[in-house]
């Protein structure tokens, strides 16, 4: 046997232990759920031991008695023995098709305290969160600062749960920027800083219960299945809904507004933290899937949104208070000012079609601003993860260097200006001439560094190439 065959062999022990851990690993995490009985949908702490059909299905063993009852008396009436209506057959076959997930939820086990996830006494004070922060994102020093005391404040609210007359008012926040600035990326990179569940929404796909599309609840079951069906964890998440400025109020409209104003008055009573019963291991309520509830009081609500046209309100708002009296100034005195979004108010909000209710519990607004040229070349390489820091990782794993001259990120930050998609367009970008490299380089053992050029980037030219043990030729 070669020595080649040896490593793959070895790799291949390697990997299948790595897979008997895994299993084991899933088999301990059991043990902290409990199964749910698929017919009266009680959970095994009140209904008892369950026996476990195919399909991660479960049934409490009064149900079953009530089933072989049913059956034994020769009533052989399935509706009945499902107890929903409208469900005729106990056919196994359908059941594979529902139920994909195990429908599980966490146990509470009995006088065990309630464990807030974030521990006062370790909660990274706010000039922390943002040195992390700071880590990934680039700019946006405002709403970093914003954000972090925001979360500080949640979660020692969270923590303390005090009762007394001075209740700590709840957190929500409003994040406005354009697409690509960086709002779900900053919420993600804090859920990961702070390791609590996110569920990340978008309110375009919400209306009102009982029209098509999703119920409002179902962001609470998506940040249910985030936290692994522990009710305890999800109830200290962060749930994130993005393009919240699609459910405005629709003006001029006659018929009913299902997916504007009535989700955001659906929503108040979530923000503001209520008792949800959702679905454990679905998305929407139906007979087939145990419901579990959730309190949403400590639930962090952090909406986003680019809010066009926003702008214009603001500027008319400006222009009208600064044209009255001695202090007037010229008429377009706004239309250059680069940071109007920062000047928002709840009353510029309310114009644009939000409602007062609604922004009344979202007491934290804050603006992050677009992108610029020199913003999106620091994105390119300063962040701990940043792109060109993948893609130099990728090529060094085949011992080659990676480098972009100053000239090449100019380029391809130029490049993705044109766009208007913010950073979202440098992926795109960089993947499109990447791809070349990443396919050319490994080919050819002798190549040493690759360095890409502005001309390749903006196609008058090629990557400069060199062969291992070659010199950099440096213009001095
Ligand atoms: P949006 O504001 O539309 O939610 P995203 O957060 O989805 O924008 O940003 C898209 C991508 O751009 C992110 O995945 C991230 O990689 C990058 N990005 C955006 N803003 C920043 C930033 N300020 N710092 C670092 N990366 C950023």
């Amino acid at each position: 046997m070669s020595e080649h065959d040896n490593r793959d062999d070895q790799e291949i022990e390697k990997v299948k232990d790595a897979e008997v851990q895994v299993e084991d690993k899933k088999q301990n995490n059991d043990d902290d759920y409990e199964k749910v009985c698929f017919i009266c949908h009680r959970p095994e702490s009140v209904a008892g031991k369950m026996i476990d059909l195919p399909n991660h299905i479960s049934v409490c063993s009064d149900c079953m008695q009530k089933s072989f009852d049913i059956m034994s008396n020769g009533q052989m009436d399935f509706s009945q023995l499902m107890n929903i209506p409208g469900i005729q057959v106990f056919n196994m076959a359908d059941m594979e098709q529902n139920i994909p997930k195990p429908q599980k939820i966490k146990k509470k086990k009995e006088g065990e305290e309630r464990k807030p996830l974030v521990d006062i006494r370790h909660l990274p004070a706010p000039h922390k969160i943002k040195a992390k922060l700071d880590e990934y994102v680039v700019g946006q020093e405002y709403a970093k600062k914003a954000i972090s005391v925001a979360v500080y404040n949640h979660y020692k609210r969270v923590a303390t749960d005090t009762m007394d007359d001075i209740e700590i008012e709840k957190s929500n926040m409003l994040m406005i920027g354009p697409t690509g600035s960086g709002k779900t990326y900053l919420v993600k990179t804090l859920a990961r800083l702070l390791d609590v569940p996110l569920a990340i929404t978008d309110a375009t796909s919400l209306t009102e219960a009982g029209y098509i599309g999703d119920d409002i609840e179902s962001v609470v079951s998506k940040l249910l299945a985030a936290a692994d069906n522990d009710v305890e964890k999800a109830e200290q998440g962060i749930i994130f809904i993005d393009e919240i400025d699609k459910i405005a109020k629709k003006k001029n409209s006659s018929q009913r507004d299902v997916s504007g104003e009535s989700v955001q008055q659906g929503m108040l009573k979530l923000l503001e933290g209520s008792d949800v019963e959702v679905p454990v291991g679905a998305n929407s309520k139906n007979a087939m899937v145990p419901l579990t509830t959730v309190n949403t009081r400590n639930i962090l609500f952090i909406c986003g949104g680019a809010f066009p046209d926003l702008e214009g309100i603001i500027k008319e708002r400006l222009t009208k208070q600064s044209m009255i009296g001695f202090g007037a100034d010229l008429k377009d005195k706004y239309d250059k000012d680069k940071n109007i979004l920062q000047k928002v108010t709840t009353e510029d909000l309310r114009n644009f079609g939000m409602i007062p209710e609604f922004l009344g519990r979202l007491p934290i607004v804050f603006t992050l601003q677009g992108m610029n040229e020199e913003m999106l070349i620091k994105i390119l390489k300063e962040p701990k993860n940043a792109i060109l820091k993948q893609y130099q990782k990728l090529l060094a794993l085949d011992e080659v260097k990676l480098e972009f001259d100053d000239g090449a990120l100019e380029a391809i930050a130029k490049k993705a200006m044109k766009k208007d998609t913010g950073a979202r367009a440098l992926r795109a970008i960089i993947e499109e001439f990447m791809l070349d490299i990443m396919y050319e380089i490994p080919k050819d053992d002798s190549i040493g560094e690759v360095i890409i050029t502005r001309e390749y980037i903006e196609g008058t030219g090629g990557p400069v190439i060199l062969l291992r043990g070659q010199e950099v030729p440096r213009l001095s």
